[in-house]
């Protein structure tokens, strides 16, 4: 028989339980114990949940109260030295310390899990010796779940994906070193399962996705005989989020009991591994898009899985999703306002777990068995694959018409710098913003009561424009050179467009976590992308009515609403982001014939498309780049394009940014102290730049003095007539209190700079 598995479900609870009582434990607004209850209800319901629904194997230790990589480091007492553990058991208040900072110690690191929006707590390697089982919160679950009558399948991150996501900190630490500390204690906690009964554990090794050095692919053979020699629980390893690639065949024939793969994101893989799967190992087949909305093909997943079963036989044959639930919403049965049709389309967690369990019984006793249930599948299936609502034809038409021609400006930077700098006759080291002010109580209560219907749409523009009419005068005050409007009327930078075109969808309750207590409630773009109408032009003409100096009109950029929206799986991501960089392209030129001739366009999320194996980087991004370029390149070489990127790593991809070609670009830098103008420095990028000088996540204000301390530096690594002088991204999060003092220090910080910048010219 094929048994029925899950590799993790969502731990924030369908109505955000998780957040509500971890942030009320924080502010100790509730007890420890209260938080643990909380804890306890949230894993039962989930359990039960699976159970009902008929898994054969449930996942246990997928639940956290923060992030699964940190309770590994909980588990494995791996607590750096400032937090002053006294190495007995690790409390709730180390823990959360670890993950948020305390009065004395800042927190850990933080950072996206592999390609999606999930960031993980990065482990610190400061010292091994001290490294012991520091933690019993897995096995306290398995306890809990055995006297529910759960059978438990216990889910730990392995040694090498652990060590390979953290970081070393201190000198002559070498990996070798920490596998060699940590094994034994992998070795002890399978042990520990086994003598509670355990048959299977999961142990998720995604590093096996990615480029990975002999010496690791070694590590890997040593380690997994090591640990099988160890005890004779069954280890199941779990890759996902990509194919194994080069790795293939070094995961099929390591020391374990089941290798788990990603049929959603590595569909190529699956024949071989299928053919070359050693006898007597089982196969778990992640049938079901685990990070994604949409609803399995039923018919499609049953014939993959009983292709497999004639070579594993069924009873060495797991149906699972394609990698932990964690990535998607948790039910779907919660959108009681959501259409009706484009709900027939989706499957949240809930669904999926039921789609597993369809698609393990048809495999067991025949489609004739889910008969019903296969039928509506299909049908639902039909009406996506021809429903005029996502299926625009002229969209397609327009779309198939775009000519390389549409995704360059007329004239090359340099000319278009003449052009622009006769025109807007701005000073050297212009300041400006990257478009968002503090979004008071104020501000967020009128944009609520609007959508409640409870503000007139004509007391809401009047609001609105009221902000923004303040923002401009402070702005012109303070003597910024190039304005901003505020974005007041925004909620969020994607979820904004995602409401002005057609094609998205809302959900009222679709919420992943991004980090800790952050969760995020992305669109799901369900169709063909169009703009009925302007989405943002009439806010900035309006402000730029306001004043004579140039005001940036405000977008969203293509690549960005696309990766921070649910993506349609039926059609390529190429063609989706093309269709909204058309959109984004008409919002421009209407921008431009309204008299906004400075616009920028945001693209923080360009990285986030990279795909993992570094051979399938220039497809992605060629195609990234130009649906930037058709939104931005239907202008005027009068026009002034902005871009603006944040808090990701740029120096790999240096050369597509600059591809872009816009004429400025404004990009955090504060918080590394200039580093990442390295890159841009060596490859000795053309156009204007702006390097963000006041780290808008911090709620300290930087002086003058530091702010010209970060110019210079820039100064030295790129031409003065390049820079711009601006904070490191939007300033919606920041108080009214932090943002004036900062940004007068700002403009003084400029002016100093053109007043040196002249005496050296002159001199
Ligand atoms: N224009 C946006 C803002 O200022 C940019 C936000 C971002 O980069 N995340 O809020
Ligand atoms: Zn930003």
């Amino acid at each position: 028989m094929a048994i029925a598995t899950n590799l993790g479900f969502p731990r924030i609870g369908a109505k955000r339980e998780l957040k509500k009582a971890t942030e009320a434990y924080w502010k100790n607004q509730i007890s420890e114990a209260e938080l643990i209850t909380a804890g306890k209800d949230i894993r039962k319901n989930n359990w039960l949940l699976q159970k009902d629904a008929g898994l054969d194997h449930i996942p246990v230790g997928d639940f956290s109260f923060y992030d699964h990589v940190l309770d590994m480091s909980a588990l494995l007492g791996c607590v750096p030295a400032r937090y002053n553990w006294d190495g007995t058991a690790i409390t709730s208040d180390l823990y959360f310390a670890m993950a948020r900072g305390n009065q004395t110690a800042p927190a850990m690191e933080m950072t996206k899990w592999f390609n999606t929006n999930y960031h993980y707590i990065v482990p610190e390697f400061e010292r091994i010796d001290n490294l012991k089982l520091s933690s019993s919160k897995i096995f306290d679950e398995i306890q809990e779940a055995q006297d529910l009558g759960i059978t438990p399948r216990p889910v730990i991150l392995g040694p090498l994906s652990y060590i390979g996501l953290g970081k070393i900190k201190a000198a002559n630490l070498t990996k070798k070193d920490i596998l060699a500390a940590i094994k034994p204690l992998y070795g002890e906690i399978l042990k520990r399962f086994k003598a509670m009964g355990i048959e299977w554990v999961q142990i998720d090794e995604p590093l096996l996705i990615t480029d990975i050095s002999d010496e690791v692919r070694q590590a890997y053979r040593e380690t997994y005989a090591w640990l099988k020699a160890q005890s004779d629980i069954k280890i199941l390893l779990a890759t996902y989020f990509e194919d194994l690639g080069s790795n293939t065949d070094l995961a099929l024939n390591l020391d374990i009991d089941g290798l788990h793969i990603d049929t959603k994101r590595g569909p190529k893989q699956v024949d071989y591994i299928i053919d070359n799967l050693p006898k007597g190992r089982s196969l778990s087949l992640g049938l079901v898009d685990g990070r994604n909305i949409w609803r399995s093909d039923l018919t499609a997943a049953i014939e993959l899985a009983e292709k497999a079963v004639e070579s594993t036989g069924s009873s060495r044959l797991m149906i699972a999703p394609s990698c932990s639930m964690l990535h998607s919403p948790v039910d779907l049965d919660s959108e009681e306002t959501l259409d009706v049709e484009i709900k027939s389309w989706l499957a949240f967690a809930k669904q999926k777990v039921n789609e597993i369990a369809l698609i393990t019984k048809a495999v067991n006793e025949g489609v004739e068995a889910i008969e019903a249930e296969l039928k509506d599948n299909q049908a639902a299936l039909q009406t996506r694959k021809t429903s005029a609502r996502i299926h625009n034809p002229d969209v397609k038409k327009r779309a198939s018409k775009v000519n390389s021609e549409m995704s360059q400006r007329k004239s090359n930077f340099a000319a278009r710098e003449k052009i622009q700098a006769d025109l807007y006759k701005l000073p050297a080291f212009p300041t400006t913003t990257i478009g968002s002010f503090p979004q008071t109580a104020d501000i967020r209560a009128a944009r609520a009561a609007y959508k409640k219907g409870d503000l007139a749409r004509d007391r809401y523009v009047e609001t609105m424009r009221k902000e923004i009419e303040s923002v401009v005068r402070y702005q012109e005050e303070i003597d910024i050179d190039v304005l901003v409007h505020g974005e007041a009327e925004r909620n969020d930078m994607v979820e904004y467009f995602g409401e002005h075109l057609e094609g998205f969808a809302f959900t009222k309750f679709g919420w992943v976590q991004s980090y800790g207590s952050r969760y995020v409630k992305p669109p799901i773009i369900f169709g063909d992308v169009s703009r009925p109408k302007p989405m943002t032009v009439e806010w900035s003409r309006y402000a730029q009515s306001l004043t004579n100096r140039p005001m940036k009109g405000m977008l969203t950029g293509p690549v960005t609403i696309m990766f921070w929206s649910f993506i349609r799986d039926d059609q390529p991501l190429s063609d989706t982001c093309r269709q909204i960089a058309l959109a984004i392209r008409d919002e421009v030129s209407d921008l431009e014939a309204a008299g906004v001739t400075m616009i920028q366009i945001d693209e923080p999320a360009i990285r986030e498309g990279l795909p993992i194996h570094q051979d399938k980087w220039a497809a992605y991004l060629k195609w990234a780049v130009e649906c930037f370029k058709l939104s931005a390149c239907g202008v005027a070489d009068t026009t002034q394009i902005h871009t603006h990127m944040c808090y990701s790593e740029f120096n790999d991809i240096i050369e597509s940014i600059a591809a872009l070609d816009a004429d400025v670009i404004s990009i955090e830098t504060s918080r590394s102290q200039m580093e990442l103008l390295d890159a841009f420095a060596d490859y000795a990028y053309p156009n204007h730049i702006g390097p963000g000088v006041y780290d808008i996540h911090s709620p300290r204000i930087p002086s003058e003095e530091e702010m010209t301390a970060l110019l210079k530096k820039a100064c030295a690594v790129l031409k003065a007539e390049q820079i711009w002088v601006n904070p490191d991204c939007g300033l919606k999060t920041r108080g009214w209190e932090e943002v004036r003092p900062a940004l007068e220090n700002m403009v003084k910080s400029a002016k100093f700079m053109r007043r040196e910048y002249s005496a050296i010219k002159a001199a």
